[in-house]
């Protein structure tokens, strides 16, 4: 029986949480963040380097989500990315669209993101100091709303910042709550360090979550209790890779005695639903 849990799985696994940069840019950007977060990475921030390491780590394609800390470097990195977007992207590395709070009009940009072929736009709050109920933001949850793009949601603590947290699990509910029709991802479990309660305020939830920095980072029999009781159709695998292995993560989450479907939904059909993935 052990041995079938542990057997790799005969779907193609996508990883839907990893941050790349641009070439040029992971050089530095790479190294920097490596000791910011006082972590050594997975490999070298690229393209290249993630689809390498993807193929000793048994994943089949990985979902990048890049952050712009400025809002004038939206444009930019849309337009870098835009080549990895799900309908243009030939495989390996997808990726989502970038958006900053700051930018003016909100509507025309999420308008100008879905007509590039992305399905769905990153947020961190942290590093974009923004709340996901300000009001400023409400314009960009609409459009999003109408277009069917997925807001992909930094959720929880950070290693580099201090609470308080401009994205608590409960502030996440109350977007959903406010916005039931614009489909929602919480990364880390709904709430990174809040797992109590990410647990309380979201598992239940229409709210999808992904499982980026939980492994090694919490209890394993809270990730599965909270993975049984949200159900796996509401689970994405995803790793933070290059700042988790990927091949690490995988082998912990196949540990989890879950059963086939669910591992097959958790692991590829969620994510090439909810992203239009070819
Ligand atoms: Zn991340």
């Amino acid at each position: 029986m052990r041995d079938e849990i542990m057997s790799h799985p005969d779907f193609p696994v996508v990883d839907s949480h990893v941050h790349l940069y641009p070439d040029p840019l992971a050089l530095k950007a790479t190294p920097a963040l490596a000791s910011r977060f006082g972590n050594a990475p997975a490999f070298d921030g690229t393209v290249g380097g993630c689809i390498a390491k993807n193929a000793t780590s048994g994943i089949f394609a990985s979902l990048n989500l890049p952050v712009a800390t400025k809002p004038d470097s939206v444009g930019g990195t849309n337009r870098f990315w835009s080549g990895y977007a799900p309908a243009r992207s030939k495989g390996g590395v997808f990726s989502l669209a970038s958006f900053h709070p700051q930018v003016e009009d909100k509507a025309a940009e999420v308008a100008r993101i879905a007509e590039a072929g992305f399905t769905g736009i990153k947020f961190h709050p942290e590093y974009q100091l923004f709340g996901f109920n300000d009001a400023g933001m409400d314009d960009a949850w609409a459009a999003m709303s109408e277009f069917g793009l997925v807001a992909y949601l930094h959720a929880g603590g950070e290693r580099v910042f201090k609470p308080p947290y401009r994205s608590t699990p409960s502030d996440v509910a109350t977007l959903q709550q406010r916005f039931p029709k614009l489909k929602i991802v919480a990364a880390h479990l709904g709430g990174f360090g809040m797992w109590d309660e990410a647990e309380a305020a979201l598992v239940g939830t229409i709210v999808y979550l992904d499982l980026s920095h939980t492994f090694f980072w919490m209890p394993d029999a809270q990730i599965l209790r909270m993975v049984k009781a949200h159900g796996a159709e509401r689970i994405l695998f995803g790793t933070d890779a290059p700042w988790q292995d990927q091949g690490e993560v995988l082998e912990a989450f196949l540990k989890l005695p879950l059963t086939e479907p669910e591992r097959r939904a958790i692991c590829h059909t969620n994510a090439s639903t909810l992203f239009h993935l070819p």
